[in-house]
């Protein structure tokens, strides 16, 4: 049997870094969201304990640093299951953007193998184990609107969001992440943007005070070293979209738009400016 299991890409809503923990991982408060850009992981199970992992795409290692491996490792060792797994990853999300796509390929795996492998472990459960190969993937294992808290793995699901397109604007540069998250300066002038207030806006479906709640706290960490992103941002809300920010540690800028036209008119004007720009939508139903 094969399955194939979807793997969006994500986008922060807002992000803040609260302090490092003594082993180096960082304490986050961000809310995130998923969008209809995504792989499509397919998955079936052979009977050796050999995992194997092939991709569509040039740029991925298809080894044991691929997180899609890593998941599946990890899933089998845990669950103390004698048989492995093919995986094949149709890669759409662009890579080292910020749009989390190797954290949501493994979360699909993990959500996937559970389901071919009927090992029946809850979606909490997963995201636990996720966490062990990055901070994004106990989010992307829900994949649905969230507050994530601590070191990525507290998962606070929250309501759906008022409907609204994202053009997303990848710029050719790609991110280390690691070296954005070792030059975060945590002193008193380290911008913080009002999580809360973000929470308190979808609770209560209020799509202007969601505009006005947006924040990236990497967003001037990852402008410094590549300036396009801050003209990226500037050019979409020149453009008409209601607001824009950077996704994660960058460099893709995301722009909303209440209004298709609106979202239409910044998707073909910032063609001009950026070779990979998509036009996409929150996914309504979650994953299913
Ligand atoms: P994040 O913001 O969650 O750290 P990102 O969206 O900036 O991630 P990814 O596309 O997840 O970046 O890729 C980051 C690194 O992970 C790249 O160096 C890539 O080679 C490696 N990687 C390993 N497995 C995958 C995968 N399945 N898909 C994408 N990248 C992967």
């Amino acid at each position: 049997m094969e399955i194939t299991e979807k793997a969006p890409a994500k986008i922060n809503l807002s992000l803040d870094a609260l302090f490092q923990h003594a082993d180096g991982e960082h304490e986050w408060k961000m809310v995130m969201t998923s969008v209809d850009l995504a792989d499509y992981v397919e998955l079936s199970t052979v009977a050796t304990r050999q995992i194997t992992v092939t991709t569509d795409s040039g740029f991925l290692p298809v080894d044991q640093r691929n997180l899609a491996f890593q998941a599946a490792r990890l899933l089998q060792k845990k669950a103390g299951v004698t048989y492995g797994a093919r995986i094949h990853i149709r890669k759409q999300i662009p890579v080292a953007a910020g749009l989390g796509g190797g954290s949501s390929d493994a979360a699909a795996v993990l959500r996937g193998l559970n389901r071919l492998w009927q090992l029946n472990w809850s979606l909490a459960d997963l995201a636990h184990l996720g966490l062990a190969i990055d901070s994004d993937v106990p989010y992307c294992v829900y994949s649905q609107t969230a507050l994530v808290t601590g070191r990525g793995d507290e998962i606070t699901l929250l309501p759906k969001l008022p409907p609204f397109w994202v053009v997303l604007a990848k710029p050719s540069a790609s991110v280390s992440t690691p070296s954005i998250l070792r030059s975060i300066p945590y002193n008193d002038q380290l911008y913080h943007p009002p999580i809360d207030q973000m929470v308190a806006a979808i609770r209560a479906n209020d799509y202007p005070q969601i505009l006005a709640s947006m924040g990236n706290t990497l967003e001037e960490i990852t402008s410094q070293r590549y300036p396009q992103i801050k003209q990226l941002r500037q050019k979409m809300q020149r453009f008409g979209a209601d607001a824009a920010q950077m996704s994660g540690s960058g460099p893709t800028v995301f722009g909303l738009c209440a209004k298709y036209s609106r979202a239409q008119h910044v998707f073909n004007s910032m063609k001009g400016f950026c070779h990979e720009v998509y036009l996409v939508r929150p996914l309504l139903n979650g994953l299913g």
